[in-house]
């Protein structure tokens, strides 16, 4: 029944001369996201609209689904399309449509008719007023209500007629790629997934990295980051991820500088390598999943030596969010599965029993210069050795 959708879009359509640009990249995004979709689809910008038009099979869901991970997207509108065969033919498919998708229904509604075709016979207040007295007769559950419909029939009168009464929600958002880019620090927990997802529904491209522990920290903890990343790219598109060996870096901090400084002066040293992949491929920022008083390592205190170390802006997207929140999020974005799983991320192995919750950053400068001697080495050479994966929503997952 439904070849066409009309995507709906609210907050780019207000950046004035941006608008093209914008509207361009969400057609972009919408052409990409249904390249994992059967079927032949035609994407068109017609008249300050999206349309997405399907030729020949297609599975509805599929579409819907694909369609509800776009940023930029507010409403996705299953259309019905109708030649111009005359209003009471144009009558006949209303009413036909309705009882197919409202079956028995008891509701209000409201008939909005746009005409953009300006040599039809009638005028869109006529075509609504007609249109409004046919479904009364046809369907005597319906009752009128111009204020606060339940049900609106829109009906738009161009070359040929659009009909549609649903909106499927869309994620909101800008398109990503549009606020341009940001690299994401991404652990198999939680939060950073559920932070990469935030920033990138603002239009941000997103890459990432990955910090682990050989042979502390397993395979497959690194498997569960790069799936992870791949549930990530349904949404934020390609995502291409450095994985760091940081077993060395680490045993060096254990070694030199005092237990309850690890996991401050570990953070400072993922923060350093992450600005550096950062610089390469030009991102305007770094991006965490911390939020204030989580743990000991996220304490205001704790922020601030972590992000002394940083000349670039760092994200922090769940800044002010509970756990219940994060954990809210992550689920909805079907991230949180995988993150539960049991595998050890680098950090809980080197974790003091007591980590200072209040570091003192001129104590935390003094335990790094122990460092002095072999850490640059150990930098570049963590730099220098990271695995680039390349994943997308195709290769995991
Ligand atoms: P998450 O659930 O995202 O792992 P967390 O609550 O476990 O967060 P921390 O382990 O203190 O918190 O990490 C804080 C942030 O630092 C993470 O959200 C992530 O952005 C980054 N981070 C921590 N560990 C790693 C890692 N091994 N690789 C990359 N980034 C990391
Ligand atoms: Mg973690």
């Amino acid at each position: 029944m439904f070849k066409m959708f009309l995507i709906k879009y609210a907050e780019i359509a207000i950046k004035g001369k941006n608008r093209f640009l914008f509207e361009d990249a969400l057609i972009e995004r919408i052409e990409h996201a249904l390249t994992a979709v059967d079927g032949t689809f035609q994407v068109t910008k017609e008249s300050g609209r999206i349309y997405v038009t399907c030729e020949g099979e297609y599975d509805y869901d599929e579409v819907i689904e694909a369609l509800s991970k776009v940023f930029g997207i507010v409403g996705i509108c299953p259309v019905v399309h109708l030649e111009d065969q005359g209003f009471d033919r144009l009558a006949e498919e209303v009413i036909s449509y309705l009882g197919w998708m409202y079956p028995g229904r008891t509701a209000t509604f409201k008939v909005i008719t746009r005409r953009i075709k300006k040599s039809y016979p009638m005028e869109s207040m006529e075509v609504s007023a007609a249109l409004g007295e046919r479904i009364l007769q046809a369907y005597p559950n319906l009752t009128v209500d111009v204020h606060h419909p339940q049900i609106e029939i829109h009906v738009e009168i161009r070359k040929t007629i659009y009909l549609y009464s649903e909106t499927v929600p869309g994620p909101g958002g800008m398109p990503v790629g549009t606020n341009g880019s940001a690299t994401l620090l991404l652990s198999g927990g939680i939060d950073s997934p559920v932070a990469g997802y935030m920033i990138a529904k603002r239009g941000v491209k997103i890459d990432a990295v990955y910090f682990h522990a050989p042979p502390y920290t397993s395979e497959r903890a690194k498997q569960k980051v790069v799936d992870l990343a791949g549930i990530l790219s349904r949404y934020t598109g390609p995502i291409s991820l450095k994985v760091v060996n940081f077993t060395d870096i680490q045993l060096y901090i254990y070694e030199k500088c005092p237990h309850d400084e690890l996991t401050i002066i570990m953070r400072r040293y993922m923060m350093r390598i992450a600005q550096r992949f950062a610089q390469e491929n030009g991102s305007l920022g770094l991006v965490t999943g911390e939020s204030i008083g989580q743990v000991a390592s996220q304490t205001m205190q704790s922020l601030a030596a972590t992000n002394e170390v940083c000349t670039m802006p760092v994200y922090r997207p769940l800044i002010g969010f509970d756990k219940e929140e994060i954990v809210t999020v992550a689920k909805k974005i079907n991230t949180y599965e995988t993150s539960i799983l049991p595998f050890e991320d680098c950090c809980t192995i080197f974790v003091a029993k007591h980590p200072v919750t209040k570091p003192n950053r001129n104590a935390i400068r003094r335990s790094e210069m122990k460092l002095e001697e072999k850490i640059d080495e150990l930098v570049e050479e963590a730099i220098r050795t990271a695995e680039t994966i390349e994943v997308s929503k195709e290769t995991a997952y």
